[in-house]
């Protein structure tokens, strides 16, 4: 097509931009929970881990497991067998919550009710928690697995649940094992051990994605500014951004040439809800001196910090800001809620459970189909039964005729056999019901089920994504795909007295 051409009709060019919009591949796409207009947003933000980085989940998650048994048994006197576990990928999701208390794992919907629970290897009844109200906020006793780094220790833990129930590991309680995990890939992290492994082998642990430059620089192209805030430290967002960045794109030798500032160990989620000075940080040594200044320069490294002075520092506020990052809590909620930034969650697992939906359309159809026939059945139980008991009334009343009575009696048998034949369609209905759901859920998950749902409710993973997040998708580079002065539009907010305007659609 001649280019020259669209220059010259803008016209043109936005319907062919509508056009690129409408093919986007749906499980590329970005979702709109809030309206956006990013014309009004400045900055773009971007947290690294698990957002600009993906990490090639099985290799880093391995790794993890891996370093967190060796920790185990140095530092916490866990017995050597330990180490011979080995890492099955897959085996738990985001959006769990553990149960210290019991050793337990749990899926939660928005309602806080449980919908699956393991103990181990054990799937349990959900009636083990029938009296158990669910209470988050208590922290001792219910961890919130929040964000990809957080599934081996989720799975380490139902592995030594289970070897404890053996008596292999003495007398620890199940929150002893937590604490025990959490303080052994804690340190992972933090003495530079997980890291070295990934900086000697990058393209072992790390995707790069084509298009993540090219997005990086339509928004330059189109007057915004980025912003890279992440808890990693300098040695390690070096290593990693230049990875991904360096040399990627004309004009772009360096990834520190596409942002204009950049802000290390940023302590998130502390840094939307305190006062921490920004530091400077001396690349040689990573050592840190307090920021005085009163402004940031695109070509200083700098740590810590809060959003107050960020915002302060940048002349830009809540609805010129846009955060896009991987953590529910640390990078979303909390900037949603202390800073009024505008936020997009990075969902990698969007895209499978995207193409899953997609490919089980028929049998979500069904699904949907028996549960209707579900309700129109007990709905005509109920019908008949009530006029069934009528004409019970009726016939004990002395006074009828014999053709009343008959007519009586034709009546009850013929509602009885009307009764009993919808009792047992409903049965029928019912085990087809369970086997569909099984089915579906399984296509998502075999023991955890879709990341967003369970049976018809949200999870509360998906509850939480739907209330903080202004947007969500699966990866940065799917921003390309759209303008970056794109109005997104939410969905008109459904309530359930609303739902026949959008059946009669
Ligand atoms: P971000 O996602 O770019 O903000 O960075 C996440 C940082 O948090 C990475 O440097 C991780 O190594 C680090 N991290 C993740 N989980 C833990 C943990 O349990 N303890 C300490 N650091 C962690
Ligand atoms: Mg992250």
């Amino acid at each position: 097509m001649d280019r020259k051409i669209l220059r010259k009709n803008p016209k043109k060019i936005q319907q062919i931009s509508e056009l690129a919009e409408i093919s986007i591949d749906r499980a590329r796409n970005v979702f709109v929970n809030r309206p956006l207009n990013m014309s009004q947003v400045r900055y773009i933000g971007f947290d690294m881990d698990y957002t600009l980085a993906i990490y090639r989940k099985e290799a880093i998650e391995a790794l993890a497991f891996q370093e967190t048994l060796k920790n185990l048994v140095a530092h916490k006197d866990y017995p050597e067998s330990v180490l011979k576990l080995k890492y099955v990928a897959d085996q738990v999701i985001r959006g769990l919550l553990v149960d210290r208390e019991k050793g337990n794992l749990l899926k939660i919907n928005r309602f806080k009710q449980v919908c699956q629970v393991r103990h181990g290897n054990e799937e349990l009844p959900i009636e083990v928690y029938f009296n158990d109200k669910i209470d988050q906020s208590d922290m001792d006793r219910f961890v919130s697995v929040d964000t990809l780094f957080s599934l081996p220790e989720a799975y380490l833990y139902a592995l030594l649940v289970e070897m404890s129930k053996s008596g292999t590991l003495g007398d620890r309680s199940f929150s002893d094992i937590y604490d025990d995990i959490r303080y052994s890939i804690d340190l992972t992290h933090r003495d530079g051990s997980l890291k070295s492994h990934i900086i000697a082998d990058l393209d072992k642990y790390i995707y790069q994605d084509p298009h993540l430059a090219l997005t990086l620089d339509k928004f330059i192209q189109n007057g915004k500014k980025l912003f890279v805030l992440t808890n990693s430290e300098y040695f390690y967002t070096e290593k990693v951004m230049s990875f991904l960045l360096d040399n990627k794109h004309p004009g772009y030798d360096s990834w520190r040439d596409y942002f204009e500032i950049i802000i290390v160990s940023g302590r998130k989620p502390r840094f939307f809800s305190q006062q921490n000075p920004f530091y400077i940080v001396d690349e040689s040594n990573e050592a840190e001196t307090e920021f005085t200044g009163d402004r940031l320069d695109s070509n200083t490294i700098y740590s810590q910090g809060n959003y107050l002075q960020l915002e302060a520092l940048i002349e830009a506020k809540g609805n010129e800001i846009l955060y896009v990052g991987d953590h529910i809590f640390g990078d979303i909620l909390r900037s949603d809620k202390d800073s009024n930034w505008r936020t997009a969650l990075v969902v990698e697992e969007l895209e499978d459970e995207l193409r899953i939906t997609e490919s089980f359309r028929a049998q979500h159809i069904q699904l949907r189909q028996l549960l209707n026939k579900f309700d129109k059945l007990n709905y005509e139980i109920h019908m008949y039964s009530s006029q069934l008991n009528s004409f019970k009334r009726l016939q004990k009343q002395e006074n009828l005729t014999e053709d009343e009575m008959n007519l009586c009696l034709e009546n009850v048998e013929e509602l009885e056999s009307n009764v009993a034949f919808c009792q047992r369609d409903l049965e029928r209905t019912e085990r087809k019901t369970l086997k569909l759901r099984q089915e579906i859920n399984a296509a998502y998950h075999a023991a955890w089920g879709p990341l967003f749902h369970d049976q018809d409710e949200m999870s509360r993973f998906g509850d939480q994504v739907r209330d903080y997040a202004t947007l969500y998708t699966s990866r940065v580079s799917n921003f390309f795909f759209y303008p970056t002065s794109r109005y997104y539009k939410s969905l008109r907010d459904i309530m359930p007295h609303d739902r026949w305007l959008e059946l009669s659609d």
